[in-house]
């Protein structure tokens, strides 16, 4: 059985698929999109944070660390962690007296996640819910969410996967008989937008896109696009989004999600700048006339997820 990197478990989501759900966020993610709402998720490793309300700058990080990985940087008044020195042995945030101190991922087995998702099987049962697998980027950890989906199905656990969709094809191709319903994010049609907006082009995801479209699994295949303004809502792209998909077979719906900022509390906690930080949110009316554009194309469309 596989061992995975693991940012957190969130239980009883409904805006992840269908009924309640547990939400098992996955760390390590090829892309690095700006309104990243989980940058704690972007790396495999660990990211050590501290809530800077809470912390009294008592030096006890500093002092407990067996490897002098914790300094602190008077020029930007926070606590440094060099993660080339640390040992991941977590002392700091067990020692540290107000818990301002955050570890952000912890490793597992598949048999550990399965027995947490086990535990709400009542409430998948009751709502035609299940389990969603988000990240960071999920296909990253290939093996392990294989072993990790195939374990919910043997239990009749209905299964979702949310994908920024690049990934190695031979690492997406063995897990798809194991997804209900995959969520496959189409951010910027344009190769050199969706790089300055995201940090890779998008050939990749457009071609596994349509590789997925030919397969028997997943079940269902939902595309969503976070709309974030000014950057990719331009009506050539939603046209140019929704022609892409209208050549496919198999994409059900496609759902807009509106720009929010609820990460911007973990980059300063991380003590990294947030890049949109002078982005408003778009409108719901606004968003509501982009899925009236899509609806027009001959597609299916939705404002926000579940
Ligand atoms: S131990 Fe906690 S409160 Fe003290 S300096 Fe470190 S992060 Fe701040
Ligand atoms: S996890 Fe351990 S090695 Fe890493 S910064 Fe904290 S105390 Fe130091």
């Amino acid at each position: 059985m596989q061992n995975g990197r693991i940012l957190r478990i969130e239980k009883l989501s409904s805006f992840d698929g269908d009924g309640l759900r547990t939400v098992v966020f996955l760390k390590g993610c090829p892309l690095r999109c700006q309104w990243c709402s989980t940058p704690e998720s972007q790396a495999s490793a660990t990211d050590f944070g501290v809530v800077r309300r809470k912390c009294g700058q008592c030096f006890t990080c500093v002092q407990t660390c067996p490897e002098n990985a914790i300094h602190y940087n008077a020029d930007i008044d926070r606590f440094v962690t060099d993660m080339a020195r640390c040992s991941d042995c977590r002392q700091c945030v067990a020692e540290c007296p107000n818990g301002a101190r955050t570890a952000y991922g912890y490793t597992a087995t598949v048999a550990e996640i399965l027995k947490e998702i086990a535990k709400d099987s009542i409430f998948y049962y009751h709502s035609g819910g299940g389990v969603t697998i988000s990240g960071g980027e999920p296909f990253v950890q290939a093996d392990f969410l294989k072993d990790l989906l195939r374990g919910c199905l043997l239990q009749g656990i209905n299964t979702a996967v949310e994908t920024c969709g690049q990934a190695a094809w031979d690492h997406i191709a063995p897990v798809l008989p194991y997804i209900d319903t995959l969520f496959y994010d189409l951010k910027h049609l344009d190769d050199d937008a969706h790089r300055r907006l995201t940090g890779v082009g998008n050939r990749r995801i457009l071609e596994n896109l349509a590789r997925i479209d030919a397969q028997q699994r997943p079940q269902r295949l939902i595309v969503r696009m976070p709309v974030i303004p000014g950057l990719n809502d331009g009506e050539e792209n939603l046209r140019a989004v929704g022609e892409f998909c209208r050549k496919l077979t198999r994409v059900a719906e496609i759902q807009l999600l509106p720009y929010h900022r609820l990460g911007m509390e973990t980059y300063n906690t991380l003590c990294r700048p947030y890049p949109l930080a002078q982005l408003a949110s778009g409108s719901e009316d606004e968003l509501r006339r982009k899925a009236a554009i899509l609806e027009e194309i001959g597609l299916t469309a939705r404002v926000g997820s579940f």
